[in-house]
């Protein structure tokens, strides 16, 4: 009997795979050995009778190994399961940075409503994401950080990724954990952050599948020998006030050079910068974030990153947009419940500011710019959003219409962070 077919018939009545077996699984898998319907076969039983924390381990680790190693054990990394607006790396990363705690990334791009940081980087005029390993290492040597474009990193997690997302298999627990730890491992950062989103923009709908999944995340990274902790922050309504890529750098160049932004961004994204530096061990960490912006230290470290990765740094403090400009307006006068992100980020996508498919192109001057929070009061005919880029235009404007729910009781804003481990 082969590998895959011995894993199918134990899984089938719940029994447990062993190390061995799953390494085997997956070498096989991704060799091209082992076929897709045998595979998907395996993935199936394993989404309805789940896995034990062992056998999760074992995949974790198994993925892990099957491509590209970095290894960084003294740098910060973060990682964000996906939300709309969410641009909290490109803050939280050159504070970190600055305040000593240097930074080694690999991220992705976008697909779907959830923006990718690499996108956002691109919509500087000359910003590369593809460095060579040693142009890497270098960089996080010389200036404490660098984010590339995640290469050949845990081929296995792809394919099997990929052939999830066919199979209805995505949403099982054990997958996606073992799939974004063994990313994580690959990259080889010693202290990780996770902000696990939660809400209806979010892969996790309610706190408590957000929270089994964190803990998941952390256990199998400290297990991976990962300092790892956790947040778990709201995703109902989208991040701070911009969703779309160059908008969104913007946004993040006003938090780090002091000018006022929403308080969700501004408090999250400290917040992640505490929790980075607390875990690298540094002293003080709520001061040393603060003095890094007050000082202009922390966006002196953004202008140094962007200028080692091609980008100019002139156009930061004025990065051009969409001059296709069209204002939403409010249909009431009331005060605002909610702006709900999956729909926010559907009308994002529309306009051009992510991808449907992996190959559609990304405009980085689209996007959509929220000028109404929840809890604020707004009058009928009062601009609520501004949508940017040629795109979709009335499709976009009718999600962003269906988007905003006004209500005639005040309203008081739910909180960013909902609970942190
Ligand atoms: N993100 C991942 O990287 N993997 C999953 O399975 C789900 C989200």
């Amino acid at each position: 009997m082969s590998v895959v077919l011995e894993a199918i018939e134990r899984k089938k009545f719940g029994g447990e795979l062993s190390e061995e077996l799953i390494q085997a699984v997956v070498e096989g898998y991704t060799s091209g050995e082992t076929p897709d319907y045998q595979m998907s076969s395996l993935l199936m039983a394993i989404f309805i009778h789940g896995m034990e924390y062992e056998e999760t381990l074992a995949l974790t680790r198994a993925m892990a190994e099957s491509g590209e190693h970095y290894s960084f054990p003294k740098c910060v990394d973060k990682h964000s399961t996906g939300g709309v607006g969410d641009k909290i790396s490109l803050i939280s990363l050159p504070i970190v940075a600055a305040c000593g705690a240097p930074v080694a990334k690999l991220s992705g791009r976008g697909l779907g409503q959830t923006g990718g940081t690499i996108d956002k980087l691109e919509s500087i005029t000359g910003f590369s994401a593809n460095l060579s390993q040693e142009q890497f290492y270098a960089q996080v040597e010389e200036i404490g950080l660098a984010i590339t474009e995640a290469g050949d990193l845990a081929p296995a997690d792809k394919a099997i990724y990929a052939l999830r997302d066919t199979t209805g298999t995505v949403d099982s627990l054990p997958l996606i954990g073992s799939s974004i730890v063994s990313k994580k491992v690959a990259t080889g950062a010693g202290h990780l952050l996770y902000d696990v989103k939660c809400g209806s923009g979010a892969f996790m709908k309610s706190p408590d599948e957000a929270r089994e999944l964190a803990e998941l995340l952390v256990r199998l990274s400290e297990s991976l020998g990962i300092r790892a902790s956790a947040l778990i922050t709201a995703m109902d309504n989208p991040l701070g006030s911009a969703i779309g890529n160059a908008l969104e750098v913007r946004e993040a160049v006003h938090l780090l050079k002091g000018e006022p932004v929403p308080d969700d961004l501004a408090h999250e994204s400290r917040l992640v910068a505490v929790r980075l530096l607390g875990l690298k061990g540094i002293q003080n960490p709520e001061e040393a974030v603060e003095k890094s912006i007050s000082s202009g230290s922390a966006y002196e470290k953004l202008q140094e990153f962007v200028q080692a990765q091609g980008g100019d740094v002139n156009i930061l403090e004025d990065l051009p947009v969409s001059d296709e400009i069209r204002e939403v307006r409010s249909p009431q006068n009331g005060y605002v419940s909610r702006f709900a992100a999956l729909d926010v980020g559907q009308a994002a996508l529309a306009l051009g500011a992510g991808r449907e498919k992996k190959d559609d192109e990304v405009d980085p001057g689209a996007g959509v710019e929220m000028l109404v929070k929840p809890g604020d009061w707004i009058e009928k005919d009062q601009p609520v959003a501004r949508l940017y880029g040629r795109r979709n235009i009335e499709r976009a404007e009718g999600l962003i219409e269906g988007a905003l729910e006004i209500s005639e009781e005040p309203v008081e804003p739910a909180p960013a962070i909902l609970d942190s481990l």
